[in-house]
């Protein structure tokens, strides 16, 4: 592979990727909500403007120091390009589930068009400001959540988890719309340049489900999305994963990442040879701790994950309240871990 155009930081990102040891583990927290705060624009005015979204995520990288830009704030405009209403809450950003039925109700969802529906247009603006931003150095990453949680979102959780058992043409329906959009969407962000997609898929967690309903409703989707996809995929799933972690392995997802509670030299050793491991600093050290215990929380996550295949990140979303002072602790820790 030819890397002499690209920055040290994406070349680096590629190699983790390969699973290719590296000398500098690339530190890429998921800092969405965090950034929207940081940005000190009201979210209801922040996400429907490009250009404070791309301001947001520029000054906000360029502070901290991740190895990463985001062309995300949250993954709602997924479901809400379905037509889910989105509502803030005190506590941010939300959707509303829709009024479906059956299966006939999800057949008579309309298709959604990727440059036209909802917020999607603006986040491919987004997309390809960040990729052409002159002075970039760093992968430009987007986040969507996977089609077995974007359909819970649809429908709400409890229609979606009684669906499983009782109508699983509804919710088998649902399912292959969301990938449908998904896919297109993944193809837009793979044109404009993006150098990865992190798949969020919290619903598919083992917390949730089981390992038989994760086999039949997650796993095919999936694999059929990112086989498609010529981007390389961040899985994250949260909680505890050890009972699925042999299937998530096949999804395709090249780096797999892991919640707080999860052992990363365990679960890599799982996986090896199949995918990478990305985690997994814990978003209440980040939250709550001092920077002596970030840094501690931060090294045990970089000594389990080791110099290959391996990309520090939180252990979920960074939490928008976290302080700045723990954020950029936890990158020096990444620079300098002795
Ligand atoms: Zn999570």
């Amino acid at each position: 592979m030819d890397h002499t155009d690209l920055s040290k930081k994406i070349v680096t990102f590629k190699k983790v990727i390969a699973l290719e040891e590296v000398e500098e583990v690339p530190a890429i927290p998921s800092v969405s909500g965090w950034v929207a705060r940081f940005s000190g624009v009201p979210l209801k005015e922040l996400l429907f403007s490009p250009e404070a979204f791309v301001k947001a995520q520029i000054n906000a990288q360029k502070e901290i120091g991740y190895d990463a830009l985001f062309a995300y704030l949250d993954a709602l405009y997924i479901p809400e390009a379905f037509g889910c209403p989105l509502v803030f809450r005190s506590s941010g950003a939300d959707v509303s589930s829709m009024e479906i039925k059956n299966e006939a109700d999800v057949r008579a969802l309309p298709k959604v068009d990727i440059r036209k529906d909802g917020r999607l247009p603006i986040i491919l603006n987004v997309a390809e400001q960040l990729v052409r931003f002159p002075e970039r150095e760093v992968p430009v990453l987007g986040l969507v959540e996977g089609p077995f949680t974007t359909s819970s979102r649809i429908l709400g959780a409890e229609k979606m988890m009684r669906g499983l058992i009782k109508d699983s043409p509804m919710v088998e329906g649902m399912i292959d719309k969301v990938g449908y959009l998904l896919s297109d969407f993944g193809h837009a962000l793979t044109e404009i340049g993006m150098d990865g997609l992190i798949i969020a898929d919290p619903v598919s967690s083992s917390t949730m489900i089981s390992p038989k309903i994760y086999r039949q409703f997650v796993l095919p989707h999936l694999q059929r999305l990112i086989k498609g996809l010529e981007i390389p995929v961040i899985l994250h799933v949260c909680g505890n994963t050890e009972p699925i972690l042999n299937l998530i392995a096949e999804t395709g997802a090249r780096i797999l990442s892991l919640d707080q509670c999860m052992d990363l030299t365990l679960a890599k050793e799982t996986v090896a040879g199949r995918c990478g491991i990305g985690g997994n600093v814990d978003p209440m050290v980040l939250l709550f701790g001092t920077p002596e215990d970030v840094k501690r929380e931060t090294l045990r996550s970089l000594k389990q994950g080791g110099k290959n295949g391996f990309i520090l990140m939180a252990g979920c979303a960074v939490p928008p309240g976290t302080p700045m002072k723990n954020l950029k602790t936890m990158i020096e820790v990444a620079r300098c871990p002795s």
